[in-house]
């Protein structure tokens, strides 16, 4: 079995001791169990992911180090728009990005999203969906946590984003997306996915006017939910950080 991992702050990891405090420390003490003597690894959120061996299990886990690493973050860095949708999806989507190694998700409310949440709801999905994200990035032994941004009103905001954006779409007007892939990896670059019912013209042609690349996966139309991890994947193949 691959060893536990765990996410700590980077003065958690201090001159070859570890410390794991708060809900992960009750984690692993409490839920998988670990004990004195075992093999973990730990993440600071920064690229650094040591290998430990626990010394103590209590409301802390304490643990020694035994190794040090750092790992680039994947390049390019992406980010995924994701338009709001109807039940779980969502959490499937941060859920599946995590572990494929992308760097952020970002809600946004697609013109033709059934949704319609008022902010308590968005906070509460919010504070879900980053939870679901650190547990995907600790079951993969991800260096990195993704990102969950808080819900945007517009598809509009990933034009603001560095590097270039990809808009998915089912429609004509749509190039292969290999076709629009530079050949060196950008630092980093967005992809945006619509709803159930896709885009609708006006976000088409707003997102295009302000220099996004609206881009085709092929002939089929796929759910929502598999559109951007397909996308990502292709992207992280392409560029060499998956496959
Ligand atoms: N309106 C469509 C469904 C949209 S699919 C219908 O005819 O039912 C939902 C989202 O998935 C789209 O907005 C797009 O972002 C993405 N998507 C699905 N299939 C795609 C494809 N072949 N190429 C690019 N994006 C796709």
């Amino acid at each position: 079995m691959t060893a536990h991992h765990f996410f700590v702050e980077p003065a958690d990891i201090d001159d070859r001791k570890l410390t794991i405090a708060g809900g992960e420390a009750h984690h692993a003490a409490r839920v998988l169990r670990v004990r004195t003597g075992e093999a973990i690894t730990a993440a600071d959120d920064t690229g650094r992911v040591v290998d430990a061996i626990v010394t103590d299990v209590g409301g802390v886990v304490h643990a020694e180090v035994v190794k040090e690493r750092f790992v680039d973050a994947p390049r390019p860095r992406i980010t995924l728009f994701q338009a709001l949708t109807k039940g779980e999806k969502v959490e499937d989507v941060v859920q599946k990005a995590a572990e494929i190694g992308v760097a952020r998700v970002v809600p946004f409310v697609g013109a033709r999203s059934i949704v319609r949440w008022d902010d308590g709801k968005r906070t509460k999905a919010v504070e879900r969906w980053r939870s679901v994200a650190r547990a995907a990035a600790k079951q993969s032994r991800s260096s990195r946590l993704l990102v969950v941004d808080e819900v945007a009103d517009h598809v509009r905001r990933a034009t603001d984003e560095p590097g270039p954006v990809f808009v998915l779409h089912e429609g004509d007007v749509a190039a292969p997306l290999r076709h629009v892939l530079p050949d060196d990896a950008p630092a980093s670059l967005v992809l945006a996915v619509g709803p159930e019912g896709g885009f609708d013209d006006d976000e088409i042609e707003e997102l295009a006017r302000a220099g996004a690349e609206i881009v085709r996966l092929g002939p089929r139309i796929l759910r929502t939910e598999t559109a951007g991890l397909v996308a990502a994947s292709i992207v992280s193949f392409v560029y060499g950080s998956l496959g």
